[in-house]
């Protein structure tokens, strides 16, 4: 049996990236390497569509999220934490175990924010230096409306915006410098189509301004340290050679299909999976706004969704994710970020319908398959 990754994240990587990651090493103080770096530091300007560096930091994407909260804050700093889902709550943990004073503005699983409340707590509280918050919350495949929020904190000298771009870098458009957004970070393993283990992160000149007045420690994660190296084609420490070699890789495909059409094929498929999951009688989870990262579907009442998962797994080997915390078993989670085209969904509906039939679900086999084919043809 094949095995399928329709999980968001780690996703699939293509084939001339794993080619490319099975490169000899070269040493990281060479001019070869040095070479690759420069050209991966453009790509990523481009990615981010900004002109300040992204730093390329070797961990998870949560590593990330750590090294905008250590570089810019200090002990007792008010912050707005945007709670939608397990990624925000991540946010929650992070402030709160670096001693930071969060004030918590939480919306319902499956919604998006609302920014009216969001600067309405600003306007209340004007000693909140930060808001954090998801583009996507993968957790409820919900996007949340940074554009509008940065058009607030952008007037404001004393505030940052720092989102959580995990799973929106390379789906859909956030342009960080055109919308004023402070801190933009993502990680290797979702829309980058690359292994897990790098976290990648740029900041505003306001948010590098926030960063000097911080005395919160870091050290592996001192993102000035970071800076200066970068600037010289360099990393301070050991960086993870073939996971570059990888993203050089993919920086390239992704220049090639130009970011306009990377944002529309994402939109595409995306939008003719939820027609099709709609089509076949099951709800979306997000009520509204949906990202185009993943779809999100509740599981018929009827259906245990744990095994609904298990049959993706064992009947067709398709790994989907199922939810997390409170709704771990009512929903299903099916990935179409990164290396995915319109042919890949095909898979992934003909599996659900196929499951959800022999579990006994009134569904009519090919409604799904049908209305999918329609949208992509
Ligand atoms: C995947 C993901 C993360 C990071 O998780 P890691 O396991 O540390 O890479 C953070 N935020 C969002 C929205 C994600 O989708």
């Amino acid at each position: 049996m094949k095995s399928y990754l329709f999980a968001p994240g780690p996703t699939p990587v293509p084939e001339r990236v794993l080619l490319r990651m099975a490169m000899p090493i070269i040493h990281h103080r060479e001019e070869a390497f040095k070479a690759v770096f420069e050209e991966v530091r453009a790509g990523l300007k481009y990615l981010f569509q900004t002109d300040q560096e992204v730093l390329i930091l070797t961990s998870s994407g949560t590593g990330a999220m750590e090294a905008a909260i250590s570089n810019l804050f200090s002990e007792g700093d008010e912050v707005l934490v945007v709670r939608a889902g397990k990624f925000g709550q991540r946010w929650g943990e992070l402030v709160e175990a670096f001693g930071l004073s969060p004030v918590y503005l939480d919306f319902p699983w499956g919604e998006p924010a609302d920014p009216a409340k969001i600067v309405e707590r600003l306007e209340a509280q004007p000693a909140i230096r930060g808001i954090l918050i998801q583009a996507s919350e993968t957790s409820t495949g919900v996007m949340h409306p940074i554009r509008e929020i940065a058009k607030f904190t952008s007037k404001r000298e004393n505030v940052v915006l720092i989102v959580d771009g995990i799973t929106a870098v390379g789906v859909f458009e956030m342009p960080m410098d055109e919308w004023g957004i402070d801190v933009v970070i993502t990680g290797s393993q979702k829309a980058l189509m690359l292994p897990p283990g790098l976290a990648f992160i740029s900041l505003s000149e306001k948010a590098w301004k926030m960063a000097e007045s911080s005395s919160l420690p870091c050290y592996y994660f001192d993102l000035k340290k970071h800076r200066t190296s970068s600037k010289k084609n360099q990393t301070p420490y050991t960086p993870a050679i073939s996971l570059v070699f990888g993203l050089h890789e993919v920086l390239g495909m992704l220049r090639a299909e130009g970011l306009e059409a990377v944002f529309a094929r994402h939109h595409r498929i995306a939008e003719a999976t939820r027609e099709a999951v709609k089509a076949m009688g099951l709800a979306l989870f997000a009520k509204s706004s949906p990202s185009d990262a993943l779809t999100a579907v509740v599981v018929p009442e009827m259906v245990d969704g744990l095994a609904l998962k298990k049959a993706f797994l064992d009947r067709y080997g398709i790994t989907v994710a199922g939810g997390q915390d409170q709704i771990k078993e009512k929903i299903i989670r099916i990935a179409h970020l990164g290396y995915f085209d319109p042919v890949d969904m095909f898979q992934v509906i003909a599996a659900l319908e196929m499951s959800l039939y022999k579990m006994g679900y009134p569904v009519k086999l090919g409604s799904g398959l049908g209305i999918l084919a329609e949208k992509l043809a």
